[in-house]
């Protein structure tokens, strides 16, 4: 799960991390009192959606010459301008795609002088198993192209977790970005408490970038971006809170209603699958077959009639659907359960597209009969390649 800089920056602010003071702003007529309280003589007025890269970023139908989504203001008025221009509009970036994000929140900043630019990340490192620091010299661009062309530039150590943060870590940070004097300290401190986050609320990534050497010689932290294991969330109702459901894909705010394990992806073949080897496995072979998958979708082992209704009017709200294949290996998912689910969902909602359903396990035969009984035109596939050799060949016609 995601959460917006704001919030990102408010968490940030309560351990003791050096952030710059801001209001974020839901509607525009609240823009110029926000900015009122900020002390200026420079204010930032940041577009905040779930995505990076909104300063280089476009708005669609912008002005010629339009900024994009990080604009520095010089008076309370212009700032409050800004704020109101950018409100309802759609900002596209690298990490949005051509589709863009509507802006619905604005956050307005005391504006920095910035000395220097860097780059600062935790996550997991699934080699290592371990929390890993990231650290650059070459912040606020493009860390991916710094990591492709100029590898050597990235600093990245893993953190044992028996001894945790120590401040010889943070040295080692301060060294490499060339920090100097007070600096050094304040690195080793914000680095303490980046980590300390990072664990007590189950994060899986936190990225500042920029971070900065302000003008006044100090570190700051300018942008926060931070991810949480939405297995723990659970445990972290304040996180929970900050969720911001217009952020998400529609179909899988959908599917999280349902406790359903689905991600939404690009592909035309809807996928309905129970075991996420078995939902993988299905993905392979429709894209061996030359087609790309809709969906991954494991709608597990328990799983009700009513809730496999719901994944299959999720697939079939997907514009891009042009075909469906179910694929149940029955154990403790039963195949009957998965036919009347079939069946309710598509009395429901009908049946555009062309659907291929290949049933073996527990209950088989059941399953068979409740969906041979329905007079649907479903096709049956014999085996995993089977079904998915007709699938594709039932939507290519
Ligand atoms: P992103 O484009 O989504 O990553 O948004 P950032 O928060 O990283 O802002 C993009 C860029 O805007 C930064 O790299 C800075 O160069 C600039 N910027 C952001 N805040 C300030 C500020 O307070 N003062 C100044 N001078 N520039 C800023
Ligand atoms: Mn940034």
């Amino acid at each position: 799960m995601n959460i917006h800089e704001y919030q990102a920056k408010a968490l940030l602010r309560s351990y003791g991390a050096p952030v710059s003071d801001g209001r974020p702003v839901m509607k525009a007529e609240d823009a110029k009192t926000a900015a009122g309280e900020l002390d200026g003589p420079l204010w930032v007025v940041k577009a905040q959606i779930h995505a990076g890269g909104r300063g280089k970023g476009s708005f669609k139908e912008a002005d010629a010459g339009e900024k994009g989504g990080v604009r520095l203001a010089k008076s309370v008025e212009e700032a409050a301008q800004e704020a109101k221009r950018m409100l309802g509009r759609t900002l596209v970036t690298k990490q949005t795609g051509a589709a863009g994000k509507q802006v619905n929140r604005i956050y307005i900043e005391d504006g920095s002088g910035i000395s220097r630019e860097l780059y600062l990340a935790l996550l997991v490192d699934r080699q290592t198993s371990r929390v890993s620091f990231v650290a650059s010299t070459e912040g606020g661009m493009d860390i991916e192209e710094v990591a492709h062309s100029t590898p050597e530039k990235i600093l990245s150590f893993s953190v044992d977790p028996a001894t945790g943060y120590q401040p010889f870590h943070g040295r080692r940070i301060a060294f490499s970005l060339g920090l100097e004097g007070a600096q050094i300290k304040q690195c080793v401190q914000l680095m303490g408490i980046l980590y300390k986050l990072f664990t007590d609320k189950d994060m899986e990534m936190l990225e500042i970038n920029p971070l900065i050497v302000t003008d006044k010689g100090d570190l700051k932290c300018l942008d926060a971006k931070m991810g949480f294991d939405g297995n723990a969330i659970y445990r972290h109702p304040d996180i929970a809170a900050l969720r911001d459901e217009t952020e998400e894909d529609p179909k899988e705010l959908a599917a999280s209603k349902f406790d359903l394990n689905y991600i939404a992806l690009d592909g035309e073949i809807g996928c309905m699958v129970n075991g996420a080897g078995l939902a993988m496995a299905t993905m392979d072979i429709i894209k061996l077959n030359g087609m790309f998958p809709a969906n991954f979708l494991d709608v597990g082992g328990g799983a009700s009639k009513e809730k496999v209704t719901a994944a299959f009017k999720i697939i079939t709200s997907d514009p891009n659907v042009k075909g469906i294949l179910v694929n149940i290996f029955g154990g403790i998912m039963r195949c009957d359960v998965i036919a009347e689910g079939v069946i309710a969902a598509v009395k429901e909602v009908g049946l555009k597209v062309p659907l291929v359903v290949r049933l073996e396990g527990t209950n088989v035969e059941k399953g068979k009969e409740i969906i041979n009984a329905s007079g649907l035109n479903v096709i049956a596939g014999d085996n995993l390649s089977d079904a998915a050799q007709k699938i594709v060949k039932a939507v290519k016609g």
